[in-house]
């Protein structure tokens, strides 16, 4: 067994866990940053490629939740963990969102005028801007069919760095900003080692047990841990460690469904990676974009039962793919089951959720005929592809069951913020209720779904609290 000591453990190299890394140990503090997943370049592998699924993603991207409709959910699993394998986008949330959450919650301290300076010192300092390189076809569609309409419609910034980057510039993720950061700063990182369980003694943790690379036993000894594993692997830990307050009762996510479109002409061209623009519209309920449409992303959104399937694929440059992302209003669960190394999610989706779905399905197809579309394809299997407007109202009705794909790659709340003893896991500023040592700093800690692309979120309310961490004095 080899044995590591550290003043702070962080747990999970993500947004939150690289962000708290890189502040406390440029603040002096001697820091040690584990992470389960392999340190490897931001460019290691294509994006949305098969090869950056096997390296990066969790369980290669197959994870499902469990309920009347099962909803697959991807998670990052490397070093700078999601921001790594993300579209990048990045939003401030709306305001009356962080308002409801500080009233709902109560949570001291906080809304958008709190945070403003956080979100100043991200968007500078992570490089976040509009794109320098042109607009997808697919994004060109989006907007065409929007202006038709009178919608509102935007391009969303990206942590993405263009200057002296080359005309398609650089992600701006975690392994490129934050981890190399909190290294400069004196930080120790650990990767390719898992941590299965924290030690506690009444109300502290004193100590962490890890398997490097799945065979070698490490124990980590700490005066403070931080816990940013995201919203799933974060609550699991904690329970696996016997801490069960709040932890894991109140699972939130966004919900997403997609329709792939045909148009007369192009309408993809996967060299341009990931569409940036989204309908403003009707935000932050329902959010309209487009996704990446590379010909297998294609096929599994167009669903197995289009007849004539081989000749359309033939022809998928002329084919986008588009999404609907809805704030979720539905609820799960994250539990542990003894001997098994997976959590076992539940999660319902509410019947506002499922109306939600279906309206913006009906938004968006209004938007991909008044675009040009000549077919949509169903996202209801079984479902016959839709050919005119006046056929979108069946869009309208989505049935429960694994007849629709719903997916999600926006996860959070698993451990709420706030004073509200009777739903927070962690206070105002991230202290695990009952511990004197133990945070959480991730998107477990949002109270509910932001609506709007959660990572510049994350990272923010992560740099408040971490800011009190060190006016505390940890
Ligand atoms: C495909 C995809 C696209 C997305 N697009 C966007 C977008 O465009 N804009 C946006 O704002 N958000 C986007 N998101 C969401 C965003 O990336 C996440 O909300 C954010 O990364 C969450 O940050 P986090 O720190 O909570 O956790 P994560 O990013 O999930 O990081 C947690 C890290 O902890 C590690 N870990 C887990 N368990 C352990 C353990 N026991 N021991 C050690 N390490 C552990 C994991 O391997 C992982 O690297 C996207 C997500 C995905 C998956």
């Amino acid at each position: 067994m080899t044995t590591h000591d550290c003043q702070v453990l962080v747990i999970g190299s993500g947004p939150g866990g690289a962000t708290t890394a890189a502040l406390l140990a440029e603040a002096g503090h001697d820091v040690l940053l584990v992470e389960e997943g392999a340190d490897l370049s931001v460019d290691s592998a294509p994006n949305y490629s098969l090869a950056e699924m096997d390296q990066k993603y969790r369980n290669g991207g197959l994870n499902t939740t469990f309920g009347k409709t099962p909803i697959t959910y991807i998670e990052g699993r490397c070093v700078g963990g999601a921001s790594e394998i993300n579209a990048a986008l990045y939003h401030r949330p709306h305001e009356e969102t962080l308002d409801r959450w500080a009233r709902d919650f109560q949570i001291d301290d906080f809304g958008l005028d709190r945070l403003r300076p956080r979100f100043e010192e991200i968007e500078r300092e992570l490089h976040v801007g509009r794109r320098a390189d042109g607009l997808a076809p697919s994004s060109r569609k989006l907007i065409a069919g929007a202006d038709k309409l009178g919608w509102r419609h935007g391009q969303i910034q990206r942590f993405w760095r263009y200057d002296g980057q080359g005309p398609r510039g650089r992600r701006q993720s975690m392994s490129e900003t934050m981890v190399p950061r909190a290294r400069s700063a004196g930080a120790r990182l650990l990767a390719d080692t898992r941590v299965v369980r924290l030690i506690t003694r009444g109300s502290r943790s004193v100590a962490a047990h890890a398997l490097h690379k799945g065979r070698d036993r490490v124990r980590i000894r700490f005066d403070h841990v931080v816990v940013a594993a995201g919203a799933v692997q974060t609550p699991l830990l904690l329970l696996r460690s016997r801490i069960h307050h709040n932890i894991g009762n109140d699972l939130r996510l966004h919900p997403m469904i997609r329709i792939a479109a045909q148009f007369p002409d192009r309408a993809n061209d996967p060299a341009f990676g990931v569409p940036v623009q989204q309908v403003e519209e009707f935000k932050p309920g329902l959010t309209l974009g487009c996704s990446h449409s590379s010909l297998p992303h294609i096929a599994l959104w167009m669903g197995r039962d289009v007849p004539d399937r081989r000749q359309i694929m033939a022809e998928w440059e002329r084919i986008g793919v588009f999404y609907v992302a809805v704030q979720g209003e539905g609820h799960g669960k994250v539990r542990s089951l003894a001997l098994l190394d997976q959590p076992l999610i539940q999660y319902q989706l509410s019947d506002q959720d499922m109306r939600r779905m279906g309206q913006g399905l009906e938004h968006l197809g209004e938007l991909l005929f008044a675009a040009g579309a000549q077919r949509l394809f169903s996202p209801v299997q079984g479902r016959k592809p839709l050919t005119r407007p006046d056929e979108l109202p069946i869009l309208r009705d989505l049935p429960h069951g694994s007849r629709i794909a719903v997916s999600s790659i926006h996860l959070f709340s698993s451990a709420p913020m706030g004073e509200d003893h009777s739903r927070c896991a962690v206070d105002s500023y991230g202290r695990l209720r009952g511990y004197d040592n133990i945070r959480v700093h991730d998107a477990s800690i949002l109270p509910t779904s932001p609506g709007v692309n959660p990572q510049g979120t994350i990272m923010a309310i992560v740099r408040r609290n971490t800011a009190q961490m060190l006016a505390a004095g940890l």
